[in-house]
């Protein structure tokens, strides 16, 4: 079977994602494997969970490539009662490496906020806040070609994205035009003061807060500002995997790549 080693898989990622890249308090690339071991397919999903290490046993890959890194704050044990030592070690014995393109992904020009501008059809994208380019850089913000009434766009939103429990929550009112769209995959609520949100019509982000959300909705009433969408963090990230696998399939032809059907957002059911 062909393959590379460890080390050239992790270079040819960082032509497309680059480390340096990444924010100063990131921590992404190789968390785990030995840069010299064979890699023959990788599995591409967003997070790093039990499910999704036996679902890369299960299809006999050895690189798991995570938007989300693994070991991201300090840890002192990978004693085997504890959440991060259990992954490390069953990855370690399965000889399944793990390297994580977070933030570095985040900014990229074809990067994890660029996608969802993508699918939901805006033009002249611009980053929320500028990277190394002006086409790089965290957040996008773009136009939709026809404007299109709060609840429409949202509705548009929700049929863009995977099913999850907790759907798409808007905080607006449902006829409210939207023509501007800000947008940040994974938590962006300190973007909620950023001068192209505050601008936009809309702020499409996850993991809204009681107090920030209504904090910033407030000061909009009185300033003006965008009306704001909470959605899940899982389902926005997701949408990047397949376009990252079309985009590493081109750099490694000779390896299998493939995205995890596994939804690892936490929230499974609501009542
Ligand atoms: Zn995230």
């Amino acid at each position: 079977m062909a393959s590379y080693t460890l080390r050239e898989v992790r270079q040819t990622i960082n032509q497309l994602w680059d480390e340096s890249t990444a924010a100063g308090w990131d921590r992404v690339g190789l968390a785990i494997g030995n840069p010299e071991q064979p890699v023959t397919h990788a599995l591409l999903a967003v997070d790093v969970t039990r499910q999704i290490v036996a679902e890369a046993k299960e299809r006999g890959a050895d690189l798991l490539l995570t938007h989300h890194p693994l070991l991201l704050r300090g840890v002192h044990s990978l004693a085997e009662d504890t959440a991060k030592g259990s992954l490390a070690a069953a990855l370690i014995r399965a000889n399944i490496a793990q390297i994580a393109a977070h933030t570095n992904a985040d900014q990229a020009m074809e990067g994890v906020s660029a996608e969802i501008a993508h699918r939901l059809g805006l033009n002249n994208l611009e980053p929320l806040e500028p990277g190394e380019t002006e086409q790089t850089g965290i957040g996008r913000v773009g136009e939709l070609a026809d404007p299109l009434p709060l609840r429409k766009f949202a509705e548009m939103l929700s049929e863009i994205l995977p099913e999850t429990a907790g759907g798409v929550r808007v905080a607006g009112s449902e006829k409210q035009m939207v023509k501007r769209v800000a947008l940040c995959g994974g938590a962006g609520d300190s973007l909620l003061n950023n001068q192209r949100v505050l601008t936009a019509d809309v702020y499409v982000t996850s993991d809204l807060r009681h107090h920030p959300a209504q904090e910033a909705l407030e000061q909009h009433l009185v300033a003006g500002g965008p009306a704001l969408i909470d959605i899940s963090h899982w389902a926005a990230e997701s949408l990047w995997l397949a376009t990252a696998a079309k985009q590493l399939g081109e750099l490694l032809p000779e390896i299998t790549i493939t995205v995890s059907e596994i939804n690892t957002d936490p929230w499974v059911f609501r009542v």
